[in-house]
């Protein structure tokens, strides 16, 4: 008999709004919720009392960077700072060295997630101009996504053309498969490097003067025109401009099939963070104005946002300061996975005044609905998988990255102070996290979740 337990006494968060009920849990699965579930001698119980129980996060932008010689990152502390940030499932980016690109390194790259993961992790593919039959071999492998650069990110990931995008969206055209695109303008970004850089400029603003909105919204409109050509399943990464949003709330309105994603450093940060974050504050899209922060939450409440993930990119202290000194010495990406959800949240109640139903679906039931692992992720349903992230929704706690699980102890955050907690996090019906005990388990107790996972039994 598979074990059973019940988690008591919590307010349940579903697509129907926040509601007092016990749940009950069989093995790995949601088996029933009730108002309030019996007593019985062979089930553990779970208290949850004040605390608000909400789908496990469901982060569709993470790079672990697995494999990796240097390990930068890795399954393991990558997961473990997801669970602490209420996070149970992972789709993991194809950067890495190698970078999953075919279907041979798709296939070594599951057997990692079975072997170092905590979480659920499934796999996005790269697209870097390799011949479709790599890609197809990737989809049978189980990739849920296609992921490709529009501008130039580094040797191991070239940047793909017009031609290339196109020929792309036409072979996905059939199926439901995102093709996710990092939207900026190669030419119009290298130019404003270029140009600032013959300016003499080193400070961290220069950053985000080289790569105005105009860089991105070009883009976002080219990816738009060629998802519209060919019926394909665009997926927007990390927008971070108001006019991007724009082009995307018409091209929806015209039929195209979009899906779009922010993260928190376009939602919580603006320039003034930048300039006193410097390197560690570095990433692309860059983060942008107070004026364009405020936009951007007008799309979440509009529901134009459909997903907020990570685009957790370590790196290490070393590679980053540099940067202190000069801005472009600094690569491009911030450690968000464990903060995440909770300063969102923290924001979305607590500031906005935005409801925790509405959290929990840009969290959690989005995502898992757009990558194909909807419903068993993604929802408290009967049959659901049992991933639960158990939140305080009073408990205050002060960001220091040196007590941060990832592997790399700095965050654009540092010093900030967060309104509610993770407190408790399950995977698949096992407590993977408590925030009084830590990390619970042994590595290698996250599984692969291939395409197809959420309709699957
Ligand atoms: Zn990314």
């Amino acid at each position: 008999m598979a074990e059973l337990k019940h988690i008591v006494g919590g307010t349940v968060v579903t697509s129907d709004g926040p509601v007092r009920a016990d749940i009950i849990v069989r093995g790995d699965r949601i088996a029933a919720i009730m108002a309030e579930a019996p007593e019985r001698d062979d089930a553990k119980v779970i208290d949850a009392s004040g605390l608000h129980i909400l789908p496990g996060g469901v982060d569709v932008h993470t790079h672990f960077r697995v494999p990796d010689p240097r390990m930068v990152e890795g399954f393991d502390t990558g997961s473990q700072a997801a669970l602490a940030g209420g996070v149970t499932t992972a789709v993991e980016m194809p950067q890495a060295a190698p970078t999953a690109t075919t279907g041979e390194v798709v296939r070594e790259k599951k057997l990692l997630v079975e072997q170092q993961s905590r979480i659920d992790i499934a796999l996005w593919g790269g697209v870097v101009g390799q011949p479709l039959d790599d890609l197809q071999d990737m989809v049978d492998e189980g990739v849920v996504a296609m992921k490709a650069f529009m501008p130039a990110s580094s040797p191991a990931f070239p940047h793909i053309n017009d031609a290339t995008m196109h020929e792309v969206f036409e072979f996905l055209s059939d199926t439901d498969i995102p093709f996710g695109l990092h939207c900026e303008s190669d030419s119009l970004l290298q130019a404003g490097i270029a140009r600032l850089q013959a300016a003499g400029r080193t400070d961290a603003l220069a950053h985000a003067e080289s790569r105005p909105a105009l860089v991105e919204t070009e883009a976002i409109h080219r990816a738009l025109f060629f998802a519209e050509i060919t019926g394909g399943h665009l997926y927007v990464c990390h927008c971070a401009t108001p006019e991007g949003l724009e082009l995307i709330r018409d091209a929806r309105a015209r039929g195209v099939w979009v899906d779009v994603e922010t993260c928190p450093q376009y939602l919580l940060l603006d320039l003034s963070d930048l300039q006193a974050q410097g390197p560690w504050g570095r990433c692309a899209p860059a983060i942008r104005s107070r004026d364009e922060v405020e936009q951007i939450w007008e799309g979440v409440v509009d529901g134009t946002i459909d997903v907020i993930s990570s685009d957790h990119a370590p790196y290490t202290a070393e590679e980053k300061k540099p940067g202190e000194e000069n801005i472009w010495d600094a690569p491009l990406g911030c450690n968000m996975v464990q903060t995440m959800y909770p300063s969102v949240l923290d924001e979305m109640l607590n500031r906005r005044d935005l409801s925790i139903s509405q959290f929990a679906e840009l969290s959690a039931t989005a995502p898992a609905r757009i990558f194909g692992l909807y419903p068993r992720k993604g929802a408290i349903q009967v049959g659901s998988d049992a991933d639960l992230a158990l939140y305080d929704l009073d408990r205050s706690w002060t960001v220091r990255g040196a007590e941060m699980l990832h592997r790399n102890k700095w965050t654009p955050f540092e010093g900030k102070s967060i309104g509610v907690a993770a407190v408790k996090t399950l995977v698949r019906g096992e407590v993977r996290f408590d925030i009084d005990a830590g990390i619970i388990g042994e590595t290698g107790s996250g599984k692969f979740l291939a395409r197809g996972y959420g309709a699957a039994g």
